[in-house]
């Protein structure tokens, strides 16, 4: 007679959070202290917060912490960090984080450009990321997606919306797919037109109906700007055409896109509003284990709506369009203008209505190369922030020309 199979559990991941102090790191920490037989923290990563990173520190047990901010690095408090644990600064100690050689899933959940260096170092030694940093795919999809074919690399999504479209489509061939809906709440803006968000404050950009995120998505989603980094990134992560990505408006952020298939067949994914599970499947995939996530309470469950896009109030969609059409240096150009102009939004320095308009004219200024390297969309990056911090909402801007490369 032979004995019962004994199921063996597979070795726990080894896991590093870049930006592990922000609102993405601090749900993935909470996935991490949920699952703790399946997935070992062994860096973590910060800018500034170098005290919360320090207690992550001390409750997470990682091998290694980060501090990026050179100024922070200079005045943090060695002592109050777990002794066993080494400390790296400045904004390269990322790349020193993600090729420990024990990683096998790095996070990248640090907000905007930056984020690119450390998904970069960890795509080059071929490890897996769960990206949440859609600025990297918007800013250099295809430099990317090349580099992960080439080392063997994997990127796995974190946004809601890809994360949906990554588990409808499964190993759907891409020919089988007609196309992909990305749902959007439509912000705290949704159903008001241009004339009413001529005064709009910070706090009230600030309000989001459905998710709870850090500033910089929070105002991209009320100017659309996200919806439009996201067709951008579907655009190179799912290698599709962007006729055949889609938006539409459901408030209540329950269904998180969907797939359309060559026979007519819908899929969706849904969940509450919490992004704890998307970043879950990314670290467990293809596996589905329960965790911290909200249910749906069935019980409960009434309506749920739809609308088109206003495309005349929020014109940031079809610059998303416009972008994921074009590709080249238009993604890396619009995505530093943002970058610029919503920083200058939140310092109360830009109106919330010149923010796309700010975008589309580093956009239309800037020299256009349609196959570009790493280091033309660094000098591109720069010279659009340097365009928007010209920009004032009180007296015409001076256009100037993006410099052309030797
Ligand atoms: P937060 O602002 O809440 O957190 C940002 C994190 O990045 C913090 O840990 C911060 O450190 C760190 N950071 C900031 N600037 C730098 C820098 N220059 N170099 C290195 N680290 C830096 O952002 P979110 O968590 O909201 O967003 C993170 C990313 O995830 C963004 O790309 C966003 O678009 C994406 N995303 C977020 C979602 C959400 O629900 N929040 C949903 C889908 C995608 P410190 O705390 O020290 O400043
Ligand atoms: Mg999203």
């Amino acid at each position: 007679m032979s004995s019962p199979a004994v199921k063996s559990e597979p070795a726990p991941r080894r896991v590093v959070v870049l930006g592990s102090t922000g609102s993405i790191g601090t749900s993935c920490l909470d996935v991490l202290d949920h699952l703790p037989d399946r997935l070992r923290t062994l860096g973590l990563s910060a800018h500034s917060s170098w005290e919360t990173l320090f207690e992550q520190a001390h409750r997470l047990r990682p091998r290694w912490v980060a501090v990026t901010d050179p100024d922070a690095a200079r005045t943090l408090d060695r002592s109050r960090l777990d002794g066993a644990c080494r400390l790296l600064t400045g904004p390269d100690s990322v790349a020193t984080l993600v090729t420990d050689p024990d990683v096998d899933i790095v996070v990248s959940a640090i907000v905007g450009s930056a984020g690119l260096l450390g998904t970069w170092a960890a795509l080059e030694k071929g490890k897996t990321v769960a990206f949440a940093n859609k600025e990297t795919l918007v800013m250099a999809g295809p430099l990317v997606m090349d580099l992960a074919a080439r080392r063997g690399g994997r990127l796995l999504p974190v946004d809601s919306e890809h994360s949906a479209i990554f588990q409808a489509l499964g190993d759907t061939p891409p020919e089988q797919v007609e196309r992909v809906v990305l749902t959007g709440s439509g912000g705290p803006f949704r159903g008001r037109k241009a004339n009413d968000l001529a005064g709009v404050t910070v706090a009230e950009a600030l309000r989001h109906p459905t998710w709870n995120m850090g500033p910089k998505i929070t105002v991209d989603s009320a100017t659309l700007m996200n919806k439009a980094l996201e067709i951008i990134e579907a655009r190179w992560l799912f290698d599709l055409p962007p006729e055949r990505i889609e938006v539409i408006i459901h408030p209540e952020s329950v269904i998180h896109s969907f797939v359309e298939f060559k026979d007519g067949s819908v899929l969706a994914q849904l969940s509450p509003p919490d992004m704890r599970l998307p970043i879950q499947y990314a670290l467990t995939w293809p596996e589905r284990l329960p965790g911290p996530a909200r249910r749906l309470p069935w019980r409960e469950l009434s309506a749920w709506h739809f609308e088109q896009p206003d495309h005349e109030t929020f014109p940031a969609l079809q610059l998303g369009y416009e972008v994921a059409r074009r590709g080249g240096t238009c993604g890396a150009v619009v995505n530093a203008a943002n970058e610029a102009a919503v920083g200058r939004f939140l310092a109360g320095d830009l109106r919330f209505l010149d923010i796309v308009p700010a975008c589309r004219a580093a956009l239309e200024n800037h020299n256009f190369s349609a196959n570009p390297t790493l280091a033309e969309l660094a000098d591109l990056d720069r010279w659009a922030r340097q365009e928007v911090a010209c920009w004032t909402s009180l007296r015409p801007r001076t256009v100037t020309r993006s410099p052309r490369r030797p």
